[in-house]
């Protein structure tokens, strides 16, 4: 089997620190790359790990609070205006609205970036700097797919397939799901934002990885609404464990536990409950997937 990989863009919150912000993260195949959530400053970070925006094929919303999309325009316009019209055509897929955010975004009509498509597809400027790096005339504006999903889909690809199901979070201001990616035999759980929930432990059986919510060490979000819609590191093992899964990726941590004395309390405490591996994720870092 040959090397898989986790880059991990962003495994933070919306407050930003000098460690974390936001969510993003990139399986990388042999020939491609598979992205899920898009948040601050994922581009950026993209190029900090000689990552092409180019070579993302299908990017995946788990939902769209602002800490999981706000670099969608960046990452869209990025990889359209440094194409050259010979990559693979863009999938982007998410609950509602992904479609119409992308609309209100790029479309020609009164989308909020219609002004630039505009002017690099027909300026003089733009038209030559995209032939010099090797792009032929006329200069095509974004041809996207791009589909609002829904819990029980599965989407399949030549050597690859992503399944999807509901995650418990904001609903119903905002719809969420968890994936399921599969390929080669290896697979790999995106929880997004949940609570604990029969729907992403069943999503989640037997995985390889379970890429966690964990946003705190238990006791500092008991009672509050986070421990009610979020995950804190007890949720994170117990999950882990009912699901069976073997390697546990805890993601989306808050300050109160990325600090390294809080984190080591946490593995103390998720190994009392999972017996497999648990594993701090650092953002603009790249983590082997091997199957177990
Ligand atoms: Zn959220």
């Amino acid at each position: 089997m040959s090397n898989k990989k986790l880059h991990v863009l962003g495994s933070g919150t919306p407050q930003p620190n000098k460690e974390r912000w936001g969510s993003g993260f990139i399986v990388e195949l042999d020939d491609e790359l598979i992205m899920f959530d898009c948040g601050p400053a994922s581009t950026y970070k993209m190029i900090q790990m000689d990552l092409d925006p180019r070579n993302v094929n299908s990017l995946f919303f788990t939902h769209h609070h602002s800490d999981h999309d706000l670099d969608y325009p960046t990452f869209l316009l990025t990889r359209w205006e440094t194409s050259i019209g010979k990559e693979k055509k863009l999938e982007i897929f998410g609950p509602p609205p992904t479609v119409s955010l992308t609309e209100k975004l790029i479309g020609l009509d009164d989308g909020a970036f219609a002004h630039d498509l505009i002017a690099r597809t027909n300026h003089s400027l733009s038209l030559n700097s995209f032939q010099r790096r090797g792009g032929k005339l006329p200069r095509k504006l974004p041809d996207f797919l791009v589909k609002d999903i829904y819990p029980d889909e599965k989407i399949e690809r030549r050597n690859w397939s992503v399944k999807t199901t509901l995650a418990e979070h904001v609903q119903p201001y905002l719809d969420s799901l968890a994936y399921r990616l599969e390929v080669d035999g290896l697979s790999i759980v995106f929880t997004g934002d949940t609570r604990p929930c029969e729907t992403v432990k069943d999503l989640a059986y037997g995985a390889d990885y379970l890429v966690c919510l964990c946003i705190a060490l238990q006791e500092q979000i008991d009672g509050t609404p986070e421990a009610e819609y979020m995950m804190g590191h007890v949720d994170a093992g117990t999950l882990a464990r009912d699901a069976k899964v073997s390697n546990l990726i805890l993601v989306h941590e808050a300050l109160g536990i990325s600090s390294e004395n809080n984190f080591k309390h946490a593995v103390q405490e998720i190994k009392k409950i999972f017996k497999g591996s648990v594993i701090q994720s650092f953002e603009m870092t790249t983590y082997d997937l091997t199957e177990n």
